[in-house]
């Protein structure tokens, strides 16, 4: 029987050494990183994930028949819990969301001569990539309805249209559009995935977008959100990826996953909130006692570690499961994690901000600007509440109407039971 809740000891000598890694190469730079330029920090980046490549813990997220180590998906939560306590480290582990994503989309849908040229390098980390889906003045949690169109002109793609919160546009080399190419396909093979280069004529990168996280966003900084308008954007026939209508199957291709991972990583961003939270309890004292001794603080630990330890076993079987039978089959469940777990950090940031009062509240504390990061959580990758609504449509597909009385009515089943009461007294001899 296998039912095992520990890793195998090489693979933990691994996680040991990225736990190292993260701790006293990446966490240190905290205080100072968006004071350092991004000419300085190409070399030093560069440097670091050399590293990451050494050991061999490069680009995990992919197969190895998709060119990357082929860990899985259990053992890449393993990792990813560990890369979560430090967001900077999924750069540094060749994991950044979306290049990630678009990664996985390239390795499904690409020819060989497109992965030459978009995947390979994107994986070793030459270039970087954007993945436009959403627009502004249709909703992005329905992709099915999409106003960005491209039409065939000769060997050529003309492109229209407007799209916003594109992460990293402003500093991508490449932008994977949708666009609807086939009307007629609608609701899912009505769009296609283009390839659209930094630069090209046609695509106006119009601002990045403030946001909770970044109110006073500075442009062409990695981690913004772009605003893009294409008019007579013009690619080549070669930069469609996949056949035309291909589009949305291979976008929700990328998000399942992609859905997982962050969930993945915010175990470790709410372990760390939690250890600030442990910290500051057992350090300060109100009313002559420790914070950690009033039972209302001592019920946002537990809750806190509680809602963790739960995050993590659904969070780590889900993965289990996409191991086992592959990611479409447990499409509902990779919904329900990035649901639950984007809930439970939340909730573990804001206790935290809580135990630690004004100093949580403040920016002297990494958590205000965690909460403020991850607050996108429940939105970002389709929101919550279409996950939740997937999931419950999935779990009632398992039952079928009853007429009249429902299935358990107590008195209804009373003739069954008697009837088996008197089986069973035959059986047993009871006169
Ligand atoms: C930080 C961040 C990064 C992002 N990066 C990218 C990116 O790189 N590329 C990209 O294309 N997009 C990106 N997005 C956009 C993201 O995918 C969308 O915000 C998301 O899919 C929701 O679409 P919307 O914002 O248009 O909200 P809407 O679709 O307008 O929905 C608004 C709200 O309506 C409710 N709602 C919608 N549908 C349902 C439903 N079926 N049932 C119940 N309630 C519903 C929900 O409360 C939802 O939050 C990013 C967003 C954020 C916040």
């Amino acid at each position: 029987m296998a039912w095992d809740f520990e890793t195998d000891p090489e693979f933990e000598q691994q996680l040991e050494w990225m736990r190292s890694f993260i701790d006293s190469e990446l966490i240190p730079l905290e205080p100072i990183l968006r004071d350092i330029s991004a000419a300085e920090w190409q070399p030093v980046k560069v440097h670091l994930q050399s590293q990451v490549k050494e050991r061999g813990l490069w680009g995990a997220f992919l197969d190895p028949k998709l060119g990357g180590p082929g860990f899985g998906q259990l053992k890449l939560a393993l990792m990813s819990e560990i890369i979560g306590r430090c967001m900077m480290s999924m750069t540094i582990f060749g994991v950044q969301a979306p290049d990630s994503g678009n990664m996985e989309l390239l390795a499904h849908g690409a020819t060989d001569a497109q992965k030459e040229r978009w995947l390979w390098p994107n994986l070793r980390g030459e270039i970087s990539s954007a993945f436009a889906l959403t627009e502004p003045f249709l909703a992005g949690s329905d992709p099915t309805v999409i106003g960005t169109t491209a039409v065939q002109d000769g060997d050529e793609w003309v492109i229209e249209g407007h799209k916003w919160f594109i992460t990293n546009a402003s500093v991508a080399d490449i932008i994977l559009v949708l666009a609807e190419t086939n009307p007629e396909g609608r609701p899912h093979k009505h769009a296609s995935i283009l390839i659209v280069p930094a630069g090209t004529p046609g695509m106006e990168i119009v601002r990045d977008i403030g946001t909770m996280a970044h109110p006073d966003v500075e442009y062409g900084r990695p981690g913004n959100h772009a605003e893009l308008v294409f008019r007579d954007c013009r690619v080549p026939a070669d930069h469609m990826i996949g056949a035309p209508g291909d589009g949305f199957v291979l976008a929700q291709q990328r998000l399942g996953g992609g859905r997982i991972h962050h969930a993945m990583r915010w175990l470790g961003q709410a372990q760390r909130s939690l250890d600030i939270m442990c910290e500051r309890a057992v350090s300060r004292t109100s009313h002559g006692k420790l914070l950690a001794q009033h039972q209302m603080v001592q019920d946002y630990v537990a809750l806190s570690h509680t809602e963790i330890q739960a995050a993590r076993l659904l969070t780590f079987q889900t993965a289990w499961k996409m191991d086992k039978y592959g990611a479409n089959k447990v499409r509902a469940d990779l919904g329900m994690v990035k649901a639950h777990v984007s809930k439970v950090v939340l909730a573990v940031l804001d206790r935290t901000i809580q135990v630690c009062g004004a100093l949580g509240y403040s920016s002297d504390l990494p958590v205000e600007e965690w909460y403020r990061g991850t607050r996108f959580g429940p939105i970002g990758d389709g929101p919550d509440e279409l996950h939740k609504s997937v999931l419950a449509r999935t779990i009632l597909k398992g039952y079928s109407p009853v007429e009249g009385w429902p299935t358990e009515h107590i008195p209804s089943r009373r003739a069954a039971a008697e009837e088996k009461w008197r089986e069973l007294r035959v059986a047993a001899g009871v006169r």
